[in-house]
């Protein structure tokens, strides 16, 4: 089934695809971060496809927050991909976990009524913090935990196609290769070595560049990737 895992929290940490540099505006990284947490709140883990407004919905939350850490107030291993509502909930409240140093996964687990249940004392702070049971949220973790499930087991036509809908990647992805931060980028193990003359002013290991917007577009976005072209680095890092 294509749709279980939707709503499960990763269980190994988040390992950052990208390094873009020298942004003084957080909010220019927001096209990395759609990119690297996969268009989807990495607290929540709604998408963007799932919401009227896509990409709209969503910003930018700094894990150590800017009052206290004003230093890392651009510094793109402290941001991450949220939806406003989980956002404006965190506010500047330090998290017990960083998903970016531990899977939510060990700590969380999504059970089928829509409730996500702490495993640990740090998962149950961590549902504190962010309000993960909400009522709205559970309420629309459920409706859409079983509108997949009825879509995957139509088997029309139809519910094939509406399926890959909701699991597709939204049709406004960035172009990062596009972009070019003002400071050559980070240089990640066993990937090529960027620069900023816009030549190859990409570093990164990232479904846009490998599959670019069109026809070759991957079909299906689980948190990991299902690729008509073949299997991709993150397949590996989004289990
Ligand atoms: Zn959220």
């Amino acid at each position: 089934m294509t749709h279980e895992r939707v709503l499960e929290y990763p269980t190994d940490r988040h390992e950052r695809l990208h390094g873009p540099l020298g942004y003084a505006d957080y909010k220019s990284f927001k096209p990395w971060l759609r990119d690297e947490f996969r268009f989807r709140c990495v607290y929540c883990l709604w998408r963007e496809v799932w919401c009227a407004d896509g990409d709209g919905s969503f910003g930018i939350d700094h894990v150590r927050s800017r009052a206290s850490h004003p230093e890392q107030g651009s510094d793109y291993d402290n941001l991450v991909y949220a939806c406003g509502r989980c956002n404006s909930i965190k506010q500047d409240i330090p998290l017990p976990v960083d998903p970016c140093e531990e899977g939510w996964g060990k700590h969380l687990q999504t059970i089928p009524d829509g409730t996500v249940r702490g495993i640990t004392a740090l998962g149950r702070k961590t549902i504190e913090i962010c309000r993960l049971n909400r009522p709205a949220l559970v309420q629309a973790r459920r409706r859409m935990r079983q509108l997949l499930q009825e879509l995957d087991a139509g088997g029309t036509a139809e519910s094939k196609s509406l399926l890959r809908e909701y699991l597709s990647f939204p049709t406004n992805l960035p172009v990062l290769s596009q972009l070019h931060p003002p400071l050559e980028m980070r240089v990640q193990k066993g990937l090529p070595r960027a620069t900023t003359n816009g030549e190859s002013a990409v570093s990164c290991r990232r479904p846009t560049d490998h599959h670019p917007p069109g026809k070759n577009a991957p079909q299906l976005c689980l948190g990991f990737m299902i690729c008509p072209l073949g299997p991709v680095s993150t397949a590996q890092a989004f289990p």
